[in-house]
């Protein structure tokens, strides 16, 4: 039995009353239902489909079953007041176009019933929503488990691929092949085949260039999922200033995640992923998008703010969404951004606290367990804020203090940021003089002071930039230390009582 059929069978078994399919593949997940419960003769399975039609999801016989027994035209009030009080052998109940009617408080009353008639034994059923929305009625929260239909594997992905190829008439080699069935990890069937018929009405033939197309339209749909994004890599280790021993350590995973199964094959632990916490504006976000530059992977961003949802169980629906994806888009990197603000809260015995609390415990597990190659980058700046269990070894690789740049440093950083808008102007800048300006700037403040200088040039109308000018752009700057000063000191602090690894090597501050 594969894995959908196997887990609606296990939670028919034990006895979970209404099981809530959110899916956009409705047919797929009537399928998976109808092959949980093939073997079992015993169980009649209904669909309601949104209309006054009621049909045996088996034997198909449409209309016959409401006609007979509840005339023509019944309600889904009436329909479910006829299973209410149903007690034939076990049955199966689908739902499916219920978005409209499951606020209804007849429908929502009803469907409580029902659950718990089943709850308790009297009634030996399984109600099934199926929805491409989530939508769960507070009433009806504590009977209701929602479950995801698993993303097509590799092999999979193939054969719709082949199937699809075959059907246009459109050959294509091997190597292209593996490059679509990379690039389609992570949709679903119903994505995949909308992405390949794009592609091939795009064109006689198939060729690379349909990689970006699939890129794009995924990164859409990622997008529109509303969860995850997927960020485009334009920054490389290259446009880190300092940061030495976070680079080298990244660099190293590197070898180990382009030769995995070699790796794993010699005893190499799968990399699981690291913290880098530290000082804003110093780095730790462009770390995250370096490292999936460097790993040649895609980079997905979790916002833990679009997180949390509504509804109860929500927001652990979301968590469990969003590592299911990255899972299905494996070899990729997690950049779970600020983290600390998922777990704001956790100690207090507010509800966002509880929610905080089973999230963390769900990612924790998740963390530990995890054999694919979803490479977790978590970032966060104030580490007070994380949990204890967070900081323990074996959750991360490693957890790295990203702290003010030193002087070398700063030199790199203002190199790059001149280089990047005045290549040409860079041999004339005295960097030594304005590193010794610097002390207590951040990355993303010398980023903003060379940013102002350049624009001043330009409006005064000067054709070069000089130090002079970077100078008076400094006279006027507050830097980050200056202004939280004690927040960084305390950070430092924390970091260091934590024992933390550096990102920086040691240098003359
Ligand atoms: P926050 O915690 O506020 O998100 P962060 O540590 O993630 O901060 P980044 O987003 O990485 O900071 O940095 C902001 C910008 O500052 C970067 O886009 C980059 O342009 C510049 N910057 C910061 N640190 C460096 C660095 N070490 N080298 C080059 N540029 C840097």
């Amino acid at each position: 039995m594969a894995g959908a059929e196997k887990k609606i069978r296990n939670y028919m078994d034990a006895v979970f009353p209404i099981l809530y399919i959110h899916t956009s593949e409705v047919e797929k997940a009537k399928q998976a239902v109808r092959r949980a419960i093939e073997d079992d003769k015993r169980i009649e399975c209904l669909v309601w489909d949104g209309t006054d039609r009621v049909c045996d999801l088996r034997f198909g016989i449409i209309d016959a079953y409401s006609k007979e027994m509840l005339g023509d035209n019944p309600s889904l009030e009436d329909i479910l007041d006829e299973r209410i009080y149903y007690d034939a052998n076990r049955h199966v109940f689908i739902l499916e176009n219920i978005d409209t009617f499951i606020r209804e408080p007849e429908i929502t009353a009803r469907l409580k019933k029902f659950a718990e008639q089943i709850r308790v034994g009297n009634i030996e059923a399984t109600i099934f929503i199926i929805s491409p929305v989530l939508q769960i009625v507070p009433e009806l929260e504590k009977y209701i488990t929602v479950m995801e239909l698993d993303y097509p594997d590799d092999a999979k992905i193939r054969s719709i691929v082949q199937e699809l190829c075959k059907e246009q008439q459109i050959s294509m080699s091997e190597e292209l092949l593996s490059d679509f069935v990379y690039a389609l990890r992570g949709l679903s069937e119903f994505e995949i085949e909308q992405i390949v018929q794009l592609a091939c009405s795009q064109a006689e033939g198939l060729d690379k260039s349909h990689i970006s197309l699939i890129f794009e339209q995924k990164r859409q749909i990622i997008q529109k999922a509303g969860i995850l994004e997927m960020v485009p890599l334009k920054e490389s280790l290259e446009d880190i200033g300092g940061l030495e021993n976070l680079k080298d350590w990244l660099r190293r995973k590197e070898k180990v995640l382009s030769r995995m199964d070699e790796a794993i094959e010699f005893g190499v632990d799968m990399p699981k992923g690291i913290l880098i916490v530290g000082v804003p504006g110093c780095g730790k976000s462009l770390s995250a998008k370096a490292a999936a530059r460097l790993f040649n992977v895609p980079l997905l961003r979790l916002d833990m703010g679009r997180l949390l949802g509504k509804y109860l169980g929500e927001s652990e629906e979301n968590m469990r969404k969003a590592i299911r994806l990255a899972e299905a888009l494996a070899p990729c990197v997690l950049w779970i951004d600020e983290l600390e603000k998922a777990f704001a809260g956790i100690e207090g015995g507010s509800s966002g606290g509880e929610v905080a609390t089973r999230l963390f415990g769900s990612f924790l597990t998740w963390t530990q367990e995890k054999e694919s190659a979803a490479f977790v980058v978590a970032t966060a700046n104030d580490i007070t804020m994380l949990p204890p269990e967070m900081m323990r070894k074996g959750r991360f690789d490693e957890i790295f203090y990203v702290g003010l740049p030193n002087e070398e440093e700063r030199s790199k950083i203002f190199e790059i940021h001149i280089k990047k808008r005045r290549k040409k102007d860079l041999p004339n800048i005295r960097l030594e003089e304005l590193v010794k300006e610097t002390k207590g700037y951040s990355g993303a403040d010398i980023e903003g002071v060379v940013r102002e200088s350049v624009e001043k040039i330009f409006v005064e109308g000067k054709d070069k930039l000089e130090t002079e000018d970077i100078h008076n752009v400094i006279k006027d700057t507050h830097s980050l230390n200056e202004i939280m000063h004690r927040k960084i000191d305390n950070i430092k602090k924390k970091c260091e009582e934590h024992k933390l690894k550096k990102a920086t090597k040691e240098g003359k501050d």
